[in-house]
């Protein structure tokens, strides 16, 4: 989670680095723009100045002196701006401080023969135009000027490139960053399912945990702990439902003789045959379980006396009829004694359980192969 934070903080940092790369190469657009611009005002401005000076001296019209004036003032205007915003670049310092000499040279010039025009010399005015000084001081001053202007261009493609190789470090950084995203993601789920697995393992050993805990290994019934730990359970419900609960317990008859006789696996086979007739013949909500050698159980939930002597009565009926099959050819049969009890009043659950044993006694007694109810 924590390096799922990281990647995201870097991800912002590299946007917002790109942003602000962004605006700053926006900035110097407009800058370059601007100075362009004041540059071509400027040139603009001394064209005029000349175009109004060659007007006056060649018509003798005052009428161009204005533009002529208006000339000289602007070109003047222009360059102190170009100079201001330029004010932090060393080279273009230069070329303008350069191109300010070359203006003014130019302008006391072109001063010098509109005076002389003025003061009625004008053979000498024309000389000196004719000499072609303010010419080519003029050229002076566009070269400087154009010098001034490849700079800027210069520095803007430098920049554009600058600007550029940023963006594309910051493409590759945010190809990395996906590309551990997803490597930590992949990370992640192989955990998760590591995990899920682990969980599931867990669960299952749980499970089978408490199936041994509570099962009678040689038949599969409810061992004798769980069986009564139900018992009290179920007559804790009786008692709150006010519906009837009754307990038998079921005894192989002359057990003894089946192991004398068929030896000790062949009266486990039977012990295991008995239980599946328990399960075949009882309802789905009785509990069955093996709670001695050979001594079942069986808890019947909302089974009252007349109900519970009948279940038993075709338990001992199915048990009686039914011919166990221990070897090929070695058959057995066995008979089952069984003592039934409805739990009553207050009784807990061992004492159902001893009411229920009583009966079994009785049932023995009275010859085996029988259902006795409790007193
Ligand atoms: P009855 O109950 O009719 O009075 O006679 P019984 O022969 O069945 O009674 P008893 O309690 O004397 O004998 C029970 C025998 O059950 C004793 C023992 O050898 C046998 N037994 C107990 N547990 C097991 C078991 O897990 N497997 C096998 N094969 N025999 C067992
Ligand atoms: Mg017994
Ligand atoms: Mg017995």
């Amino acid at each position: 989670m924590g390096a799922l934070g990281l990647l995201f903080a870097a991800v912002m940092a590299n946007a917002f680095t790109a942003a602000a790369q962004q605006r700053v190469a926006g900035q110097w657009r407009v800058h370059t723009l601007e100075v362009l611009l004041a540059i071509s005002r400027t040139e603009t401005a001394v064209n005029a100045a000349l175009r109004g000076a060659r007007g006056y001296l060649l018509t003798g019209d005052r009428v161009f002196l204005s533009p002529y004036a208006r000339g000289r003032i602007e070109s003047e205007a222009e360059l102190g701006e170009l100079r201001t915003l330029t004010r932090d670049n060393r080279v273009q310092q230069r070329n303008l401080a350069d191109a300010a000499v070359r203006l003014h040279a130019y302008l006391d010039t072109v001063a010098d023969e509109v005076a002389l025009e003025r003061r009625g010399r004008a053979g000498e005015a024309a000389a000196m135009v004719a000499s072609g000084a303010d010419r080519g001081r003029v050229e002076d001053v566009l070269a400087a000027l154009s010098r001034a202007k490849a700079e800027e261009l210069r520095l803007l493609a430098v920049r554009s490139a600058e600007t550029e190789a940023a963006a594309k470090r910051g493409d590759r950084f945010n190809w990395l960053i996906a590309a551990v995203g997803a490597a930590m993601m992949a990370l992640l789920a192989v955990a998760l399912i590591g995990a899920a697995r682990a969980h599931r393992r867990t669960l299952a050993l749980t499970a089978a945990l408490q199936r041994r805990a509570t099962t009678d290994t040689l038949t599969g019934l409810a061992n004798r702990r769980h069986l009564i730990a139900t018992i009290d359970t179920e007559v804790r419900r009786a008692r709150r439902t006010g519906r009837s609960l009754s307990f038998a317990i079921l005894d192989i008859d002359h057990f003894k003789r089946i192991n004398d006789t068929h030896g000790h696996a062949g009266g486990d086979a039977v012990l295991r045959e008995i239980a599946a007739v328990l399960r075949e013949t009882t309802r789905e909500t009785d509990l069955l379980g093996r709670i001695g050698g050979e001594e079942f159980a069986v808890l019947m939930p909302e089974t009252d006396t007349a109900q519970a002597e009948r279940a038993c009565e075709r338990l001992r009926a199915a048990v009686a009829g039914r011919t166990i099959s221990l070897a090929p050819g070695v058959e057995t049969r066995v008979t089952i004694s069984t003592g039934v009890a409805l739990l009553s009043g207050e009784e807990a659950g061992d004492q159902l359980m001893a009411r229920a044993d009583r009966a079994l006694y009785e049932a023995k007694a009275g010859g085996r192969n029988q259902v006795r109810m409790a007193a």
